[in-house]
């Protein structure tokens, strides 16, 4: 109580614990060099600059930082006047974008916590949710109003030092993620840290400290308040950081998915699919830690994969021809989940083509497995299939043939086709609706 008092009179003085190279072992080489430049010319220039956030937790931990990104104590004009080829960015949180030969670094003023400021009343809402958080500050204010002690060290390059405000580095050794301040005041500032708990501890193999982890399931309900594309964003990171199946499993325990997420009400809440989909992000996980991409289009597919064949069905069954219903069925899934999920609208084309390319391998016969082989979209659709052969919703005979036909030279193709091309009572049925005059094109040569 006294010491918050005097904390407030003459501002916090918590002094850092400052680890040498000899204990943290972090290795330069593993740092950008343009980032490792932006520190040293602001420094130059008279500014504290160090690397901040999620790098120095990942170098600490011995992994490769995604990106760099610097707090330093310069202003943004300052920056901008520092580096000839930067802009800044944002309005509401200005930020400076350094261009280092192919390389962007994000430099960010060391900022203070909106709701220390006389401001205070209008910078949250009524759920206590910051709403402006864009005050500069001390180094020390900049680590205090970071969400996770593992977030919010500082690592200056130039003297190889850490700069552990929250003892973050006994964390990591820890294995342990703790929430900087009181969690549920955390989380009622920003309820998307529920989800970046989650996030971390499943990333990086961490527990979470049992303060911060309790009040998940009594606060999720927050997370509705958040806007939408920033939920979205969190989840993105958590599905493609490696370790989805374990990220979506914490989520699931910890009751987050219920009604509060909606992209994974989709995931985990699928009676028929989630087989499917639970192996859809097995296989990501699995390409994403061979250091393979992974395309957000062929991820959504996946996840909607199973609305789409229920709709399909369902528009077979209204007399609706294979490709058309399949059209429809994707429009029908597509429009209600981009608007409920915020799927960024460039991921739809992937999605279509993914699903469309499907109704396509049942076709064997004529021309049309070459044009399939020669479809740019060809192999992640190949990818889908497979899934879909692993998940028991088809034979596994039809991507076996698929692999045949694409491996082998232009005879035995031939050759595959010809065996195929006795029609059976099914493709009899098909031929003749083929011929039959003015019928509706199929969405497969609207496509081609
Ligand atoms: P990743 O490597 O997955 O991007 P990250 O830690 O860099 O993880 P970012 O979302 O890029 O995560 O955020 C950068 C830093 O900003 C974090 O390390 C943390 O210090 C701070 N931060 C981000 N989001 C929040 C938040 N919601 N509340 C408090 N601090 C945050
Ligand atoms: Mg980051």
């Amino acid at each position: 109580m006294i010491r918050k008092f005097f904390g407030k009179l003459f501002g916090k003085t918590a002094q850092p614990k400052i680890i040498a190279f000899k204990n943290h072992r972090i290795s330069p080489d593993l740092i950008s060099p343009a980032a490792q430049k932006v520190c040293e010319t602001l420094q130059q220039h008279g500014f504290a600059a160090y690397l901040v956030g999620g790098a120095v937790r990942d170098l600490l931990l011995g992994r490769e930082p995604k990106d760099f990104d610097v707090a330093t104590g310069a202003r943004p004009e300052q920056v901008r006047g520092i580096f000839r080829r930067s802009r800044i960015i944002g309005r509401r949180f200005r930020l400076v974008h350094v261009m280092i030969g192919a390389e962007t670094i994000e430099v960010s003023t060391f900022r203070g916590n909106a709701v220390d400021a006389d401001d205070s009343v209008q910078s949250t809402d009524e759920h206590g949710r910051i709403l402006r958080d864009n005050v500069f500050g001390t180094v020390e204010e900049d680590a205090r109003r970071r969400d996770f002690t593992i977030n919010a060290m500082f690592y200056d390059p130039v003297r190889q030092e850490v700069l552990d405000y929250h003892d973050g580095v006994a964390d990591i050794k820890a294995r342990r993620l703790r929430m900087i301040g009181d969690p549920l005041q955390r989380y009622r500032e920003d309820p998307i840290r529920m989800v970046r708990a989650i996030r971390f501890a499943a990333a990086c193999g961490l527990e979470i400290e049992p303060r911060a982890r309790k009040p998940i399931r009594t606060l999720g309900g927050l997370l509705q308040n958040v806007p939408k594309a920033r939920v979205f964003d969190e989840i993105m990171k958590l599905l493609l950081s490696g370790n989805a199946v374990d990220g979506v499993r914490r989520l699931r325990k910890e009751g987050l998915h219920h009604g509060t997420l909606p992209l994974l009400d989709v995931i985990l809440e699928q009676p028929l699919g989630e087989r499917f989909v639970m192996l859809a992000l097995a296989n990501t996980d699995v390409r994403i830690n061979a250091g393979k991409t992974v395309s957000p289009g062929f991820l959504f597919a996946a996840l909607l994969w199973h609305e789409v064949l229920a709709a399909w069905k369902q528009a077979q069954a209204r007399g609706m021809h294979l490709m058309p219903a399949l059209f429809e069925a994707m429009d029908q899934v597509l429009q209600v989940q981009s608007e409920q999920l915020a799927i960024p609208r460039r991921y739809g084309g992937d999605m279509k083509e993914i699903w469309a390319l499907q109704a396509r391998f049942e076709n064997r016969t004529g021309r049309r497995p070459f044009q399939l082989l020669e479809h740019l979209k060809f192999r992640a659709a190949y990818d889908f299939l497979l899934l879909r052969c692993e998940s028991g919703e088809l034979d596994g005979e039809i991507a076996e043939w698929w692999k045949k036909f694409s491996g082998t030279d232009e005879a035995a193709r031939a050759e595959m086709l010809l065996k195929d091309s006795a029609p059976g009572p099914a493709k009899r049925r098909r031929r003749r609706r083929r011929h039959k005059p003015g019928e509706a094109s199929t969405g497969e040569s609207a496509e081609s």
